[in-house]
């Protein structure tokens, strides 16, 4: 194996956490692979993501120090303010259950609105800056082979690659991290959500909505200008007649869950489905191979934490692999990368099952469970300090945090 085709770190996925892993890694002062099945034409294109991610004053903090945040800031939308409504869609005008107003926990926004578009070129541009990192696409991984001391990656056009250390970023149910014999727990959700960017003629003053309905939670969450990003969480099925829907009567359907408190509202592009399910890995670590983001945790998107915890996750490996170069140990040994899984894993996964609650909690219209929630919201929105512990928690202040997660997110 020639010198060229070595690298401290090979990552398996050049999806967002991929490309921000190969960043925080390179920031450590290790050498990085990445390999994705997708051409980076492709991943670039407007077209290929439609989603817009709340980035937490971590991740922002994270971004900023990786050089991503400076080329997204024009483009990033600040929450000031969530409204959260227990309502259904015959009930017309949802009552007002939840306030959440940033300014009791802080100076700092809930999140920053950014659309995927933005930051995933922003990501590639600064990984092709980066000499320590190369990034190979189109290609697919096929096989890692594990031996002491090193893994040797199996490419589908029959080439190879060696790395001190393998992470998985493959997405869900990972087939690299499956391959190596880590299990997942986890369960499909029968529902999708369907993403879309509506214009809307009055002004959204930085305020997200999440109105709960039965078919599952619908988010209007801004972005610059006089324009929202849309989740709408529905049964499988309805979504998939939604998604066949003309463009004038999808229109009208989101038009009439929106309500009219932003006048009139106009789907701008195209509109994207995304399955929803849960997915836990067992293991976050093996002998030479770590997993991170949605490889390992695919989580309900009702809150918009995926992204950010697989940033942590991402933040998290980094510092503990920087950490073990400095103290002379190797980087594939399962005693460092265990390091990482204890320091990631029960985060993710209470965050996994708290959004997993939340969707069973409110996706359903049965008299009782509406009560108790009811009961539950009352509670949340009259005691502050519980108000302020979901507000903190919804920005990302949570203990634990990752030494590059703790700079300034400005
Ligand atoms: C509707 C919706 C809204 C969301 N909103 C938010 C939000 O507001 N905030 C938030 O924090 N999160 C949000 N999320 C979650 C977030 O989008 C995901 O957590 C994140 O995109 C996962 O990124 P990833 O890089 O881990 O995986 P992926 O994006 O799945 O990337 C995996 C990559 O691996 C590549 N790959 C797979 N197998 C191989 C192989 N064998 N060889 C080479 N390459 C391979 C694929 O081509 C792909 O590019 C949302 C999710 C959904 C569905």
């Amino acid at each position: 194996m020639s010198k060229n085709d070595t690298t401290d770190v090979a990552i398996v996925g050049g999806g967002l956490n991929g490309a921000g892993l190969a960043l925080a890694l390179a920031r450590e002062g290790l050498t990085v692979r990445v390999f994705d099945a997708a051409p980076v034409e492709t991943r670039r294109d407007d077209a290929f993501d439609g989603r817009a991610t709340a980035i937490a004053a971590g991740s922002r903090a994270m971004l900023r120090a990786l050089g991503v945040w400076e080329r997204v800031a024009d483009d990033a939308q600040p929450i000031s303010d969530i409204l959260v409504s227990d309502g259904r869609v015959s009930d017309g005008a949802s009552p007002l259950f939840l306030h959440f107003d940033h300014r009791e926990v802080g100076d700092e926004p809930f999140g920053t609105l950014v659309e995927n578009r933005h930051l995933r070129r922003a990501l590639y541009d600064r990984v092709s800056e980066e000499d320590a990192i190369t990034h190979v696409a189109p290609v697919r991984v096929e096989r890692v082979a594990y031996t002491p001391g090193w893994a040797t990656l199996h490419l589908e056009d029959g080439g190879t690659h060696g790395a001190r250390l393998v992470v998985a970023c493959d997405g869900r149910r990972s087939r690299i991290a499956q391959a190596a014999g880590v299990r997942y727990t986890g369960w499909d959700y029968g529902q999708a959500g369907i993403v879309c960017t509506v214009e809307h003629d009055r002004p959204h003053r930085g305020v997200a909505h999440e109105y709960f309905l039965p078919s599952g939670p619908f988010a209007i969450l801004p972005l610059t200008g006089n324009r929202s990003s849309l989740v709408w969480t529905e049964r499988t099925a309805i979504a998939e007649t939604a998604m066949a829907l003309d463009d004038a009567r999808f229109e009208a359907e989101v038009a009439r869950r929106f309500g009219a408190f932003l006048g009139a509202v106009r789907v701008t592009g195209p509109r994207w489905s995304y399955p929803v399910s849960l997915s836990l890995a067992h293991d976050y670590a093996k002998p030479r191979l770590a997993l991170v983001g949605d490889a390992a945790h695919g989580v309900h998107p009702i809150a918009g934490q995926g992204l950010n915890l697989g940033f942590k996750d991402a933040a998290a490996l980094a510092e503990t692999l920087g950490d073990a170069v400095r103290r002379g140990e190797d980087i594939g040994d399962l005693n460092v990368l265990s390091r990482y899984e204890r320091w990631r894993r029960f985060d993710n996964t209470a965050m996994a099952l708290g959004m997993d609650t939340l969707n069973r909690l409110f996706s359903n219209d049965l008299a009782p469970l509406r009560l108790a929630r009811d009961i539950g919201i009352a509670a949340v929105g009259r005691i502050g300090p519980l108000r302020r512990v979901f507000m903190r928690q919804a920005a990302g202040m949570t203990p634990g945090l990752p030494r590059v997660m703790q700079g300034s997110a400005r």
